[in-house]
């Protein structure tokens, strides 16, 4: 019998959690390098170079990779040789209890992003708990622990399906990857679970999600399994729509494709997709009795010498004296670097301030939204001497339904978020002459040098979901809808997916 100390397994949840809060996974590392090195759209290059910079700042930093710091999802595959020197908490409360404490560790505080009583309040439990846990009896005498924290932006766009035992897989996933949109931040993974039960299905894609990348491997060494050859397929296939990084056209969309699946009824064909984000994070360890997990350091020399630098011609705006008839010239897929002070607001401040408007009541004293700019952001904790933690964008798409109440009654002539816009929004944007602009999601703690100013102006009791006033230098964004309504999550991926078949085309000649 191997005995575990409860906290041992409470040191090695925590540390993991700090841990993937700021070195992302080298495999990833090196396989977003790769494709970097490949690309040849300069949009989804400069993404992906954000995304590279980043994260070796995070990992030279110790701070957050990404603003939300996500739901913690964690396997415990416990041997059945196994016993425990104290009995008190489950599985779930010692989880919950390293949680707790990594997301609450003065050195690094982590986004709480959780909420209770989530058809109702929506209250934040304020300590990111409860995580989510999977516990398998296994034989043994250790316990091996798969630890992530999981974005809300790609977790959003998790899709399942019951397909017909004859469907194709891959033509099911190919068919649904462009209507998820950009918000789960490529260039990413896909993980796919197939068979067992609906909810086995979903447990499976998850889980698929903590291998390492190694498609390439799977490439040299040629796919021998019915899932290697599907794992394959669906990624040529997926690469080949021209999504691309943040989705603003390229060639890479997926750095690998993870399946797990098991025996299922003959009836049945249960297939999950969950995406991986720009912010994969996970870790994974044993315990055997002699103490907490101690996981390996990386080395700053394994992460790419990577650099950015915008053109000299690039277009710097100053947002304290920009007019609406400057923002006309702006042309979808232009990268602009900006200056001056903006404001920021995501959905709780944007439910607000309809709410406000509806009653009459105005905006909220020191709110002033005429010619200015609003930032879908929602920041980590600030330490030591800096002026904002991590804060990259979040997705746009939720706050579509608010764009055209905000632009028709506050005076507002742009908004900065990440991913694409619906069609009715594009269409307000246009109609109201303003401008959505595009930050590159998972590259947050970049983003926050960008920021040489924060104080709350609003809604303070929303925490990070307050309105702030930023003042920003140099904050590189793309243009992603101009004026005219030309959108860059349109054209870029179109104009991409038909160069990879003209691509494909001559190669195979
Ligand atoms: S990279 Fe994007 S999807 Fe992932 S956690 Fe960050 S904002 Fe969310």
């Amino acid at each position: 019998m191997t005995v575990i100390r409860q906290q041992d397994f409470i040191d090695s949840i925590e540390d993991a959690l700090q841990f993937i809060s700021y070195y992302h996974p080298l495999d990833y590392v090196k396989a977003v390098e790769k494709a970097y090195l490949k690309e040849q759209s300069q949009a989804a290059k400069d993404a992906m170079a954000q995304i590279l910079i980043n994260s070796r700042m995070s990992a030279e930093g110790h701070r957050p990779l990404c603003q939300d710091t996500g739901i913690v999802t964690c396997f415990v595959k416990i041997g059945m040789g196994v016993t425990w020197d104290k009995t008190d908490m489950t599985v779930q409360e010692m989880v919950d209890e390293g949680t707790r404490r990594a997301y609450m560790n003065p050195d690094n505080p982590l986004r709480a992003s959780i909420v209770a009583d989530p058809a109702g309040a929506r209250k934040n439990t304020k300590d990111n708990t409860p995580a989510v846990v999977h516990i398998d009896m296994v034989p043994g005498d250790h316990i091996e622990v798969m630890i992530a924290a999981k974005g809300g932006g790609s977790e959003n766009k998790s899709k399942m399906v019951m397909l017909n035992p004859s469907d194709d897989i891959a033509e099911w996933v190919v068919k649904t990857l462009p209507l998820m949109g950009a918000g789960w931040c490529p260039p990413g993974m896909l993980g796919i679970g197939i068979g067992g039960t609906a909810e086995k299905a979903a447990v499976l894609a998850k889980e698929s999600l903590m291998d390492p990348v190694d498609i390439q491997e799977l490439i040299e060494r040629g796919p021998q399994t019915t899932e290697e050859k599907l794992r394959l397929d669906i990624f040529n296939k997926v690469n080949a729509l021209g999504i691309g990084a943040q989705g603003l056209g390229g060639l890479t969309t997926v750095v690998d494709v993870k399946i797990k699946s098991m025996p299922t009824h003959a009836a049945s064909k249960p297939v999950a997709m969950i995406p991986n984000c720009a912010a994969t994070r996970h870790a994974h360890f044993h315990l055997d009795g002699t103490g907490p997990a101690k996981l390996e350091v990386p080395k700053l020399e394994d992460w790419p010498e990577v650099t950015w630098e915008v053109g000299a011609s690039t277009r710097r705006v100053n947002m304290d004296t920009v007019t609406k008839e400057e923002i006309q010239e702006w042309k979808s897929g232009e990268t602009v670097l900006l200056s001056g002070k903006m404001l920021t607001g995501r959905d709780a401040a944007h439910k607000r301030i309809q709410t406000m408007l509806d009653e009459g009541k105005g905006l909220p004293e020191g709110v002033d939204l005429t010619n200015r700019f609003i930032y879908y952001v929602g920041p980590v904790d600030a330490v030591g001497d800096e002026v904002v933690g991590p804060a990259g964008p979040t997705t746009a798409t939720r706050m579509d339904k608010f764009t055209d109440m905000m632009l028709e009654k506050t005076g507002l002539i742009g908004m900065i978020g990440k991913a694409e816009r619906g069609p009715a929004t594009v269409k307000s944007i246009a109609k109201h002459k303003a401008v959505y602009l595009m930050a590159v999601g998972g590259a947050a703690y970049l983003v926050s040098k960008a920021i040489k100013q924060a104080r709350v102006v609003a809604f303070e009791d929303l925490g990070m979901e307050a309105i702030y006033e930023f003042e920003v230098k140099d904050m590189p964004v793309t243009v992603a809808v101009d004026s005219q309504g030309n959108n860059a999550h349109e054209t870029g991926p179109a104009i991409w997916k038909a160069k990879i078949e003209e691509l494909d085309a001559a190669l195979s000649k």
